[in-house]
């Protein structure tokens, strides 16, 4: 077991600035208006720096940064883009330690999973995308003998980037590693909840990049984000975050006809046939573990398993086994490698999901194992966690129609397949899915009848780059870690020719 110093203590391996300023062509930049915010950490509840507070003039001089250096950055060679990407990845494996403690300070996740998935696939984006753009080819199509129609590749120029607080380093990196490969200059405001890991991440790289390619406006929603996403002056604008926000931002890109990509909300069924009961054999174990997966990140994932859907006839076997397995689940200081569940990203989110937990017992639902918020003392004191909490209700029930966005299941049964397809269908959202079953026609065939853009077979919460991952219904428009990404952030030029002299 390894316990990590909390940043400002002695033998800390990371530390942070009083202050961070705006980043904008390739400096720091106070705010035009002078305001900062402050930034707790949700480990202990306390203040660890204060972030510049953006506003729509910081916007604007960042995208005049943008603007200068894109035309030049774009027409960087693929392969010279490339390489930037590659250099980045290799620096973020060299600090994969402080990169993997900042991030858990910031957002109170447990450093087990920084050290092992948050940081690794952040690192292996930047690799993917550099590799991706290598590979990447224009077309030629032969109209007739003489006519050739020639399809290139352009980058759009000067894109907005707007991301949540949930994997404030890899939601940065499935944004910035695209748009940058194909040679687009960015404005990426980050979440106010978890603003200082970017900037820390740029201690790190941004001397890998040239001054004005990233640009980082800090700040809130309605006073930088807006007149982000409403701007003139960029070509898209790629958002994570809740359903309600991705609405606003199409309304602000349709003013001037602006492309959007959206990632957002879900509420994923999490669907247990009951062969996979059947045999007591390492795929059952598999299936209890991707059970409690709902925890995972204290359940601050888009896809988060929310709502487990478990066959009738070992309903109740598997509930208990379940149950005895989410109360293993090890609650503890987040920068202790032991630890498998820490604390909830901000105060609003702990609030926000203490109100589901009374919500579900309104309605009555029955609570399984947990229900309560965990009040530690000591050096945990202050900080926001709770325990992870199995609700056995309806599907009709509001615990299972909306995102709670904490380390809470809704769990309900089903008679047969199409019961099952009938329930993980009826939800707004379309994000995520999981099936657990040893027989190949029923996965097959569940994958293709549930209306979402990933589901996992026998596996759960798996993010690998080279998967394509993006929302049906209202949980999204695009797919992002996957090549085709990259031309969300181009444009398709075709210059059409005649080869001939003759007269048409
Ligand atoms: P949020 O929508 O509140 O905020 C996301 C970002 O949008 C933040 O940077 C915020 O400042 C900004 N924002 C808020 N209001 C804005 C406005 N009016 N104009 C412009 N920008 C605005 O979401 P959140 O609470 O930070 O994140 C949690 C949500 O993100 C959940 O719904 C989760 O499902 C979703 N999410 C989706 C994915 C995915 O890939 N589909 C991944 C992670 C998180």
């Amino acid at each position: 077991m390894t316990r990590y110093a909390a940043p400002g203590t002695p033998g800390a391996i990371v530390s942070y600035q009083s202050r961070y300023d705006h980043f904008i062509g390739g400096e720091y930049v106070p705010p035009v208006r002078g305001r900062y915010f402050e930034n707790p950490s949700p480990v202990n509840g306390r203040l660890f720096t204060e972030v510049a507070r953006g506003t729509a003039e910081d916007v604007e001089r960042a995208l005049d940064a943008a603007h200068a250096v894109a035309p030049a950055w774009g027409r960087r060679s693929a392969t010279q883009r490339s390489d930037v990407l590659l250099k980045i990845a290799d620096r973020m494996e060299a600090h994969l330690e402080q990169l993997a403690v900042a991030e858990t300070w910031e957002n109170g996740k447990p450093v087990r999973e920084t050290l092992a998935a948050d940081i690794p696939l952040a690192i292996d984006h930047f690799r993917y995308f550099a590799g991706a753009i290598r590979a990447q080819e224009g077309s030629l199509a032969e109209v007739d003998d003489d006519t050739v129609a020639y399809h290139f590749h352009e980058p759009l120029g000067v894109v907005a980037q707007i991301i949540p607080w949930n994997f404030p380093i890899l939601m940065a990196a499935w944004k910035l590693a695209p748009a940058l490969a194909a040679g687009n200059a960015v404005v990426l405001k980050p979440a106010e909840q978890t603003p200082v890991s970017i900037h820390y991440w740029l201690s790190l790289v941004s001397d890998l990049l040239p001054p004005g390619v990233v640009n980082i406006v800090n700040g809130f929603g309605e006073e930088a984000g807006k007149p982000l996403a409403s701007s003139p002056r960029v070509a898209k604008v790629a958002f994570t975050g809740e359903t309600s926000t991705g609405r606003l931002i199409m309304q602000y890109a349709a003013e001037h006809l602006k492309p959007v990509t959206l990632e957002l909300g879900g509420k994923s069924p999490n669907i247990f046939f009951d062969d996979v009961w059947e045999k007591d054999d390492d795929l059952r174990d598999k299936a209890l573990e991707g059970f409690t997966m709902f925890a995972l990140n204290q359940g601050e994932v888009c896809t988060c398993p929310s709502r487990g859907l478990v066959q009738r006839g070992n309903y109740p076997d598997f509930l208990a086994a379940a149950v005895a397995r989410t109360e293993q689940i090890k609650a503890g200081h987040p920068l202790d490698t032991e630890t498998m569940i820490g604390a909830q990203a901000s105060g609003d989110q702990l609030a926000k999901i203490l109100s589901y937990l009374d919500i579900g017992r309104e309605e009555g639902a029955r609570v399984l194992t947990g229900g309560e918020r965990v009040e530690f003392d000591g050096e945990l004191k202050g900080g926001y966690y709770v325990q992870p909490t199995i609700f056995e209700g309806d599907n009709r029930m509001r615990i299972f129609q909306e995102e709670i966005f904490g380390p809470v299941v809704s769990v309900t049964s089903f008679d047969d397949f199409e019961d099952a397809m009938e329930i993980a269908n009826d939800t707004l959202y379309g994000l995520g899915a999981g099936v657990w079953t040893r027989d190949i026609n029923t996965a097959y065939r569940a994958g293709r009848a549930i209306q979402a853009g990933r589901v996992w077979t026998n596996c759960y919460h798996a993010y690998p780059a080279h998967a394509a991952f993006g929302g049906y219904k209202q949980s999204g428009i695009g797919r992002e870690t996957h090549k085709m990404m990259l031309e969300h952030y181009q444009q398709t030029k075709n210059i059409l020719c005649s080869y001939t002299p003759k007269k048409l």
